[in-house]
């Protein structure tokens, strides 16, 4: 058995395709162009590279974009009042701090100064809180996309069983909220967790947001499971190339899962493209205007 691959390029174009629609008729309807803000700190090369490609993407999507870079020695708090002043700024309706931040800077502070309304990232305690509530709330991204790829599997989540590997703020905790609000019965592991594979191996849905390379192996997964692998991890091979692999070793999953995420090409894709989707929300909740049509 080959498990399907879940294209997360091809998904990920699609839903950044019907929010330029949503963006052109807002636009059209109500005369609003829905703004983001990127805020880098420092010149982390990884950063710099999804920022701009968000920044890309979002022109790309008819969206303002606006990019503020700073120095990685900024004080706490100029970066607490250029949110300030992100906060007050009408043509601003999404603001995302890209993490992580330098050390010198209170990462938690800086989240917590954003306007709840414009947190497009998801992260600031009113959105997280929400969402664990069972509420409509901005969600984090990258856990949006988990779920959208695992719906062109399966469109109704209800009563399968799920584990999440990992419990960052940033993944694994809103997954396992948005998973239950999807009716998905869940187990969540972390690195105390015991006894993972037998954990895995009842899973109808394997989601590994760990951060250790091709951690989870074939012989841990479910004969015909939907496997979502979040992992990105760069490793370099002896000839000084490097490549990038997720947390699932994905030629072992792929000959006993029946779908999987590949790495790249799968989960990675589709963050931005939900960053996207909740600026437009955001745009559109700002001014009161019904939820837009993704
Ligand atoms: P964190 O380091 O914040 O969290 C890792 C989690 O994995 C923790 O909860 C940790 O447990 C758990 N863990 C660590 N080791 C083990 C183990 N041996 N067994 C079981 N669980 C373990 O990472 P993130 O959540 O931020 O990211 C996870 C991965 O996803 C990374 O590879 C990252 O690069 C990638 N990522 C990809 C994105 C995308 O767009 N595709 C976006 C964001 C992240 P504990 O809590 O006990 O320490």
């Amino acid at each position: 058995m080959t498990a399907r691959i879940i294209d997360g390029k091809l998904i990920a174009a699609e839903l950044r395709g019907r929010v330029a629609d949503e963006v052109a008729r807002v636009r059209r309807e109500h005369g609003i162009t829905p703004g983001l803000a990127v805020v880098l700190v420092g010149s982390d090369p990884a950063s710099e590279v999804y920022v701009r490609s968000k920044h890309k993407q979002t022109q790309a999507a008819g969206m303002a974009s606006f990019e503020y870079k700073l120095p990685a020695d900024v004080a706490q708090h100029d970066l607490q009042a250029l949110i300030g002043e992100l906060n007050r700024d009408s043509h601003v309706h999404g603001i995302l701090v890209q993490l992580p931040l330098p050390k010198s800077l209170h990462a938690e502070t800086i989240i917590n100064a954003i306007d709840p309304a414009k947190d497009v990232d998801g992260l600031h305690p009113h959105n997280a809180g929400r969402l664990a509530g069972g509420s409509a709330a901005l969600s984090p991204c990258t856990p949006l996309g988990c779920i959208i790829l695992t719906k062109t599997v399966h469109p109704s989540l209800e009563g399968m069983n799920a584990i999440v590997i990992g419990r960052s703020n940033l993944v694994g905790r809103p997954l396992v909220q948005l998973l239950l609000n999807e009716h998905a019965t869940v187990t969540i592991a972390h690195s105390r967790s015991r006894h993972l594979k037998q954990l895995c191996a009842q899973a109808d849905l394997v989601y590994a947001a760990v951060g250790k390379p091709e951690m989870v192996r074939g012989d841990w997964i479910k004969p015909g499971a939907t496997v979502i692998d979040v992992g990105i991890n760069r490793l370099s091979g002896p000839d000084g190339k490097t490549r990038l692999v997720g947390d699932v070793a994905f030629d072992e999953a792929l000959k006993v899962a029946g779908a999987i995420t590949p790495v790249p090409g799968g989960v990675g894709q589709m963050t931005v493209a939900c960053l996207l989707v909740n600026t437009l929300r955001a745009a559109c909740a700002i001014h009161g205007l019904p939820p837009p049509g993704v």
